[in-house]
C-alpha cells in the first residue's frame, strides 16, 4: 500500500536519510525503532508530504508520488495527485496537535467536512461512532485543554481515522504521556491492528512493537540497519548495532 525507495533527505549539510527503502503491505503494522536523531520523524514527515524528499521514489498503492529524474533528484507528481495521495493517509503526532479553539467533535469533523466535502449528517454520525470507539462519547463538546493527555491522543487518533485513510502513521504516539495513559493508547492502537488497519508506528515501546508489528525496521544514522519480523529484529537481532540499542532500553 505504501512504498518508498532510495529515499534521501538532507538539511543543509546534514544527511538525515541516506538511501532508505521500506514498504508496508495492506493490513500490516510496520514499527520503526532506532536511536534519537536517526531520522525516524524525518522519514514519516517525508512520507506524509510535510517535508520534501531530495531523492527517491514514493508511492501510495497505485499512485506514484515521486519519481527520480536522471540525476536522482525526486520529482513530485502534480498537485491533483498529491492531493489524492494526502487522502490516503492519516497522521498522529507525539504532541496530539489538536486545534485548541475547536471542540473535540469539530476537530474530528473538520477534514471530512472541509477537505473531503462530505455530507454533514453522515460525518457527524461517523464522528460519534469514532468517539464511542475511543471511549470518549461524553467528550464531543469539550475542548482539548479540558482533556487529559491520553484523551487528547485518542481524539487525535479519531481525527486521523475520520477521513478513512488507507494508512495511519504514528510518530511516538505515547512519548508525551504518563505510563498509565501510555497503556491506554497502546491498547487503542492494538485494537486497530486487530481490525487490520494498516499502520506505520515510530515507537520506543519495544515490547509493544514486538507484540503488534508484522515488520520491524531498525534505523540508525539515516540508514536501515536491520529489518524483518519482530521475532528476528527484536527477539534475535543479527546486527551488533541493533543489539546495543535494544540492550540499552531493557
Ligand atoms: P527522535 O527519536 O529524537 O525523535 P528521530 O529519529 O525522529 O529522533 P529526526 O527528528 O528525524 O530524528 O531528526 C534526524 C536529524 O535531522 C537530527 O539530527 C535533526 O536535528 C535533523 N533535523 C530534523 N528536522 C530538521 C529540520 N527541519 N531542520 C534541520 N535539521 C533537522
Ligand atoms: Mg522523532
Amino acid at each position: 500500500i505504501f512504498e518508498i525507495k532510495n529515499a534521501k533527505k538532507s538539511f543543509g549539510k546534514t544527511e538525515v536519510l541516506k538511501d532508505i527503502s521500506v514498504s508496508v503491505e495492506n493490513g500490516d503494522v510496520l514499527a520503526i525503532i532506532g536511536p534519537s536523531g536517526s531520522g525516524k520523524s524525518t522519514l514519516l514527515r517525508c512520507a506524509t508530504l510535510l517535508e520534501k524528499l531530495d531523492g527517491g521514489e514514493m508511492r501510495y498503492q497505485d499512485l506514484q508520488v515521486t519519481k527520480n529524474d536522471e540525476n536522482g533528484n525526486a520529482v513530485y507528481a502534480d498537485k491533483a495527485a498529491l492531493k489524492k495521495a494526502r487522502s490516503y493517509f492519516g497522521l498522529v503526532f507525539q504532541n496530539f496537535n489538536l486545534f485548541p479553539h475547536y471542540s473535540v467533535l469539530k476537530n474530528i469533523m473538520d477534514a471530512p467536512l472541509h477537505v473531503q466535502k462530505r455530507d454533514k449528517a453522515e460525518v457527524q454520525a461517523e464522528a460519534a461512532e469514532l468517539l464511542r470507539k475511543m471511549g470518549l462519547s461524553d467528550k464531543g463538546d469539550a475542548y482539548p485543554y479540558q482533556l487529559s493527555g491520553g484523551q487528547q491522543q485518542r481524539v487525535s487518533i479519531a481525527r486521523a481515522l475520520a477521513t478513512n485513510p488507507k494508512v495511519l502513521f504514528f510518530d511516538e504516539p505515547t512519548s508525551a504521556l504518563d505510563p498509565e495513559l501510555t497503556g491506554d493508547i497502546l491498547k487503542t492502537i492494538r485494537s486497530l491492528a486487530a481490525e487490520r488497519k494498516t499502520m506505520v508506528i515510530v515507537t520506543h515501546e519495544i515490547e509493544f512493537a514486538r507484540n503488534v508489528a508484522d515488520k520491524v525496521v531498525f534505523m540508525a544514522d539515516g540508514v536501515i540497519i536491520e529489518e524483518g519480523p519482530p521475532e528476528q529484529v527484536i527477539g534475535n537481532p543479527k546486527n551488533e548495532r541493533t543489539r546495543m540499542f535494544l540492550n540499552k532500553l531493557s
